[in-house]
Parts: C-alpha cells; sequence; structure tokens
C-alpha cells in the first residue's frame, strides 16, 4: 500500500468546520497515513489534534498557514513543524490574528448597513479562541438567507475586489519565510498559482524567497490549474526547492476533500528532517 500523505488541512481553530480530533478523525477515515493541520495563523488546535492522532491512528505534522504579502500580492506560507514556543513567530501571529479579527468586524459593518447581519452572529458562528475569517461571515450570511453557500459570498459580498473588503495586517513574504526558519519551521509556498483566488506572485519571487530560506512549493493543489503545475515544477527544479501535494480541506466549508492530492514520503523525510519539533506518531 502506498503511503498516503496530505499536508495542509483546517479545523475549527481557523476557518475549517470541523474541531481538530474531528479533522484528524476524518483524516483516518479517508485512508490517510499523514496529515498536516494547518490552521491559518494559529497553532492552537495542535495540542488537541496530537492527542487525536495517537489514538487514531495517524501519524501528524504540525503547522500552521501563515498570512503574508509580497509587494501587493497575498502570499500563504505553510509552516511545518516550528517551534510554537519562539516568541518572533508566535507574537507575529498573534498579530496577524487580531488584524483578522479587526478587520472582519469592518467587513461586518459595512455589509450590516446593506444586508442583515451583526458581529455578534459572527462571534458566535466563529466559535471561542477561532481566528475569524471571511468563510465565517459567509456562513452567517447563509444562515440569514443572504447567500446560498460560502462559494456564492466569495463571489459576491466577500469578494477581495467588492465594496465591503477591507485587508488585514501581514508580514512581507520572505520576512515570514526568515521566521518561520528562525522558529525551526520548514516554509513551504501554498499554492503559488492560484490565480482564481486573485493575483498571484510573478517568477522573480520565487527566486527571492528561494534566498530567504523557503522549503518547498505547494505544487499539487486544486487551485493550480495545469499550466500553473507546470511552470511551478519548472521553478521547482531551478532553485532545488521540495513539490509537495496537498487538499487544503476545510470540512464542509469547501469541496476539497482529504486525500486528494498527496505528497511523496521522500519530500515528507526531507521535511522532518529540517523541522524542530517531533511528527506524531501513532
Ligand atoms: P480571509 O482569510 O478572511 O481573507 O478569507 C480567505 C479564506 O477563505 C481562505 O483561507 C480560503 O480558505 C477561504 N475561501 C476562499 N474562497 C472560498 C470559497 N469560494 N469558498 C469557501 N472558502 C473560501
Ligand atoms: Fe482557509
Ligand atoms: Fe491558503
Ligand atoms: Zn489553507
Amino acid at each position: 500500500m502506498p503511503v498516503r500523505i496530505d499536508l495542509h488541512t483546517h479545523s475549527s481553530a481557523s476557518d475549517g468546520t470541523q474541531a481538530p480530533a474531528e479533522v484528524v478523525r476524518a483524516a483516518a477515515d479517508a485512508g490517510l497515513d499523514v496529515l498536516a493541520l494547518t490552521d491559518h495563523d494559529t497553532t492552537s488546535g495542535w495540542d488537541e489534534a496530537a492527542a487525536a492522532a495517537r489514538v487514531a491512528g495517524v501519524a501528524l505534522v504540525r503547522g500552521t498557514e501563515v498570512s503574508a504579502r509580497s509587494q501587493r500580492v497575498s502570499v500563504h506560507l505553510l509552516s511545518y513543524l516550528q517551534d510554537p514556543g519562539y516568541r518572533p513567530l508566535a507574537d507575529e501571529l498573534a498579530r496577524i490574528a487580531d488584524s483578522r479579527v479587526h478587520r472582519a468586524e469592518r467587513i461586518v459593518e459595512a455589509l450590516s448597513r446593506d444586508v442583515p447581519i451583526t458581529w455578534q452572529q459572527v462571534l458566535d458562528q466563529a466559535g471561542d479562541g477561532t481566528v475569524v475569517g471571511r468563510p465565517h461571515i459567509a456562513d452567517v450570511l447563509v444562515v440569514n438567507g443572504v447567500v446560498r453557500d460560502r462559494d456564492q459570498a466569495f463571489a459576491t459580498l466577500l469578494h477581495a475586489r467588492g465594496p465591503y473588503y477591507v485587508p488585514y495586517h501581514a508580514p512581507d513574504a520572505a520576512a515570514a519565510v526568515e521566521l518561520i526558519r528562525a522558529a525551526g519551521g520548514v516554509p513551504v509556498f501554498a499554492h503559488p498559482g492560484a490565480d482564481g483566488r486573485g493575483r498571484i506572485v510573478e517568477d522573480a519571487v520565487f527566486d527571492e524567497l528561494a534566498e530567504a530560506g523557503l522549503a518547498g512549493l505547494e505544487v499539487f493543489h486544486r487551485d493550480n490549474d495545469e499550466a500553473q503545475r507546470a511552470r511551478l515544477e519548472a521553478i521547482a527544479e531551478r532553485l532545488g526547492l521540495l513539490v509537495t501535494g496537498a487538499s487544503d480541506y476545510h470540512g464542509a466549508g469547501k469541496l476539497n476533500r482529504l486525500g486528494e492530492n498527496l505528497t511523496a514520503p521522500e519530500v515528507l523525510a526531507a521535511i522532518e528532517e529540517e523541522g524542530t519539533v517531533e511528527v506524531v506518531r501513532p
């Protein structure tokens, strides 16, 4: 049996719909051998996921999807196996998460002038200790009958080029790569060719990030089309970067299914070699 490794998932610690332990159990049910939990800008799901992994018989790579920016382009960096106690990174994550909450509140304030929604509803929807994002606002818009699902919310009211959009604080991508490395983590550029979500970075940015310590590119992701995959594989080859694949599972919040894209065992071995915290093994 081939080893099935999915290195990008979300729980209710950020914008997934399942608790960390439920994501781990869903991964076991989906026949995965290894999963990474990579909530946006937080490590708060790690302990619950680690306890669940030991019971469920799945190996767990603890990680975080760090929000960053290159010029004006949004960049998501997967950080694997970093020391969660390394203050400079923990503080930066707290800054990003805090800014996300304030920004979500401003989006809701603007929306509430035109459609039924309150900030309290969004807070209740997200739950305690969650990094609030547009998906939680979308969920309230669904409950209130304004839109059909998260997809429709993102295509209309929550669109990044729409009138209600508010940006949030995110560090420069090269600085974030250095910070992840300083924390003993392994930085991998998430969905670098996802041009359906907004602007993507130019080739020269990969050179800059590789110079800063980038370890890999998430080539196999549903938001990278065939042309982007070919481009990214060539860049990874040229710069000597690892190539990963993953689902970016968000529970019921997105169509992405666990294990729909996978990472090769030798790539995981390289990540494990470079990382600081252990992979949790059952
Ligand atoms: P935010 O981080 O608040 O700017 O919201 C972006 C997040 O929403 C991303 O992490 C995506 O996972 C999620 N997202 C983006 N587009 C969609 C969509 N069409 N349906 C559901 N979730 C989405
Ligand atoms: Fe997300
Ligand atoms: Fe992302
Ligand atoms: Zn993600």
